[in-house]
């Protein structure tokens, strides 16, 4: 994207921000080139730094923005809300708080009946293993390959990516194991003339057989490369757990709120699960608003002690209601799917060697490349490494991810429209053939 001179700080003051956050904020992982990005100011799909620099912003605030920044009707919600009444804890409530709760639940399948608000997405999944715990009186939690639910230490235990679970310092997983997701493009196994034959699952019910199963925890599309099981996979699945009286717990903390093209993801199968959790663009962009919602049965079982001091915070809480609002009434649920469609056709039309897979649900996407389409070698880290840089020349903010390192994840504000898109594919075309005439 263009250059735009609508920084509010002169360039001198711009690098000693810059030169600040070196020194002072701790940001313990290597930082692709460019990065990280100082905001100043932030639009709709639009992130200014604080040198002026433009990016279109294909992360929504990390899968926040829903309704894209700063939408003028959750700033005024929560800029009202400050007038109100700002924090009173969990234990007791707050009108926006109730307010959201009854808005989820309504939203939710009816297998959920009460919310338990908390302040990050890694949290609320804290809560949820807790709660599956004391209900069912079982010890171990089943997780997907590839599952992602957060980095404090009980979520890390149901968290795939070893790179992560290391981090705990600590031996992690005495009592979480794991069962095979879904990766479709790389499927293993035979195709019948129907397509998928769920073959990958063949075991499952040994493994959980072989535990104190209490609940299996999960993403409905996992967000860490866009990968969406096929409808018979989520069923065999469901009716195995059920089978066996495990719960299942359903991560929409990245996939809810309208980003996969439905309200939640798992309209997408028809899943009626124990608990549900939910983080992220909750809070309208806000932030630290987080939910655990339950089953009469769970909760009826839950002892939580007391409750996260800060808990369905009040600002957190109108921002997000205004945030659903904005969703339905400016229909960017169904803009979600449209564009979606829209990217998967326009991705696909670049007609790039190295674009393996193009996988959209709604605007939760992932763009796998390879180094060779017939045989799905992964494209190297050097290549992927230039082209993250090549897109964030091009004034593109994107993460790249994926079990294999090799998948850009483009998930813009639901209200990305197709003009946006149309400039980043063309950015994307001239970054891959350019990186590619380089190495
Ligand atoms: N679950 C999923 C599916 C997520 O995407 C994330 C955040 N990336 C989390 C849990 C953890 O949320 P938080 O970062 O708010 O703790």
């Amino acid at each position: 994207m263009t250059a735009a001179s609508n920084s509010p700080f002169t360039a001198a003051e711009a690098d000693e921000i810059v030169a600040a956050d070196q020194q002072y904020v701790m940001r313990p992982w290597t930082h692709p080139a460019g990065e990280p990005v100082i905001v100043a100011r932030a639009k709709g799909c639009v992130v200014t730094d604080v040198h002026g620099k433009d990016y279109l912003d294909l992360t929504a605030g990390y899968f926040v923005n829903n309704a894209g920044h700063c939408h003028p009707r959750i700033v005024e919600a929560a800029t009202r809300q400050l007038h109100e009444v700002l924090q009173v804890s969990g234990k007791h409530g707050t009108v926006p708080a109730v307010r959201l709760a009854e808005r989820l639940i309504k939203l939710l399948p009816k297998s959920v009946n009460q919310a338990f608000f908390s302040t990050g997405g890694s949290e609320a999944n804290e809560f949820a293993l807790k709660m599956a715990r004391q209900a069912t009186g079982r010890a171990d939690v089943a997780y997907l390959d590839n599952g992602y639910h957060g980095l404090t230490v009980g979520s890390l235990e149901v968290t795939a990516s070893e790179k992560y679970r290391e981090s705990a310092g600590q031996p992690i997983g005495r009592n979480t194991f794991s069962i095979p997701n879904a990766y479709c493009y790389r499927c293993p196994h035979a195709h019948d003339d129907d397509g998928c034959t769920t073959q990958c699952l063949d075991g499952v019910e040994a493994k959980l057989d072989a535990h104190d199963t209490a609940a299996i925890i999960a993403e409905p599309i996992q967000a860490v490369g866009g990968l969406a099981p096929p409808k018979q996979w989520w069923a065999r699945l469901d009716k195995i757990r059920k089978a066996r009286g495990i719960l299942l717990i359903i991560d929409e903390i990245q996939t809810g709120l309208g980003r996969t093209g439905k309200m939640f993801a798992l309209e997408h199968y028809g899943l009626e699960p124990d608990i549900v959790t939910g983080g992220k663009g909750l809070s309208g962009g806000v932030g630290s608003l987080a939910v655990t919602c339950a089953s009469t049965d769970v909760i009826k079982k839950f002892f939580g002690g007391t409750t996260p001091t800060s808990g369905g915070n009040a600002i957190s809480a109108a921002a997000g209601l205004a945030m659903i609002d904005t969703l339905i009434d400016e229909q960017l649920v169904e803009n979600a799917a449209a564009m979606g469609r829209y990217f998967t056709d326009a991705v696909w039309a670049l007609k790039d060697p190295w674009v393996g897979d193009v996988r959209f649900s709604g605007l939760l996407g992932g763009v796998e490349l390879v180094a060779d389409r017939a045989t799905k070698e992964i494209l190297g880290k050097k290549p992927m490494a230039a082209i993250k840089d090549g897109l964030h020349a091009e004034g593109m903010l994107i993460t790249v991810s994926g079990l294999h390192g090799n998948v850009l994840r483009l998930q813009p504000p639901l209200s990305v429209t197709a003009a946006q898109i149309d400039t980043f594919v063309a950015a994307l075309g001239r970054v891959l053939t350019a990186v590619r005439q380089a190495v």
